[in-house]
């Protein structure tokens, strides 16, 4: 139903956004509770042409058995400092959850298999939600990254907003190859960058809304059936095959897929997402003293928010003399 709902909202917006009448009243009365609320926070006036924090739109992709284990952590460390323009995709309700997050949980129809189309399913609600924000920024993450907003904020400033931007870091070290079906049985091999999911990836408004033919509504899932690849591959594909976009790489993202240990302790605080992640039967997380013992918290997450945050409640306090 939810999918049927974000059809209907994509639509709706396409035609909007083609006659130029992006309205708040008119999202109020058909989004999802997620848009409803997302659409209330924008559009930020272009008369403030300095990006704020309030015009990144900030989504996280979660499933029902991470709520617990994942999700709790991050809502204690860095959501707590980008609530606002924070909402997290999940596959089922959650109490818990729900009283935490409020209309910032959104509960789509996706299923809760880890499938290229349950994943893509979960993207284009995210992608949809943010059209409908109206926010200057889209940047999508895992539930196992930690966003500093800080930092995020930093990066996201040193783009002009006459540029399409998307940006993240390369999962490979070279282009992907994908064979798109033409039309009478033909098939044209393809070639691409993208920016790999597991880091977090952040793509303006300007692009977003080129890229809306091929990632709105449902055509978000069968774009990427066509290629036949997952969620985070086929934004690429549409950015660079479709639009004749490019990735810009970013050494600030990182995933669980590389070695995190190797990050020193005095560029922590620059970079802009990290993760944490089980890598041959060993925890790979970021290196970092306390405060919290490995024990109390094995991510580094609250170490790391700490570092970040020393005024948080529930950090060690520094006690004055
Ligand atoms: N995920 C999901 N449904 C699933 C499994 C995973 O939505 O059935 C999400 C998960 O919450 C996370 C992302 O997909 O945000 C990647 O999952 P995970 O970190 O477990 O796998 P990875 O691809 O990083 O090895
Ligand atoms: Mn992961």
């Amino acid at each position: 139903m939810q999918c049927r709902l974000l059809r209907g909202l994509a639509g709706a917006l396409l035609t909007l956004l083609c006659t130029g009448l992006l309205s708040l009243r008119y999202h109020s009365s058909l989004s999802p509770d997620g848009a409803r609320e997302a659409a209330a926070l924008g559009p930020p006036s272009p008369l403030s042409p300095e990006l704020q924090l309030r015009d990144v739109f900030i989504t996280v992709k979660t499933t029902r058995a991470f709520h617990r284990s994942r999700l709790e952590l991050l809502l204690d460390t860095w959501v707590s400092r980008t609530r606002e323009q924070t909402f997290v995709f999940t596959d089922s309700p959650d109490e818990g959850l729900q009283e935490r997050l409020g209309s910032h949980l959104v509960v789509t129809n996706c299923s809760a298999e880890h499938s290229h189309p349950a994943l893509s399913c979960k993207m284009a609600a995210e992608f949809d939600t943010f059209l409908a924000s109206g926010l200057r920024w889209f940047c999508h993450v895992d539930d196992d990254n930690y966003v500093n907003p800080r930092a995020l904020l930093k990066l996201l400033k040193t783009f002009p907003q006459t540029r399409d931007v998307y940006l993240g870091r390369p999962s490979l070290n070279r282009p992907i190859r994908a064979s798109e079906p033409r039309p009478h049985n033909r098939t044209r091999l393809v070639q691409f960058w993208f920016a790999t999911g597991g880091a977090g990836f952040c793509i303006n408004r300007k692009l977003a809304l080129k890229m809306a033919p091929w990632a709105s509504g449902s055509r978000f899932v069968e774009t990427a059936a066509l290629i036949r690849l997952p969620d985070d591959c086929t934004v690429g594909y549409i950015v660079e095959c479709k639009l004749g976009g490019h990735l810009q790489p970013s050494p600030l993202f990182h995933s669980h897929l590389e070695t995190l240990q190797l990050l020193g302790a005095a560029q922590l605080p620059e970079q802009v997402t990290l993760s944490y992640g089980v890598f041959e039967g060993k925890l790979n997380v970021i290196k970092l003293e306390g405060p919290f013992s490995p024990e109390e918290d094995p991510s580094r997450f609250r170490s790391l928010h700490c570092l970040l945050y020393p005024d948080t409640p529930w950090c060690p306090q520094l006690v004055a003399r």
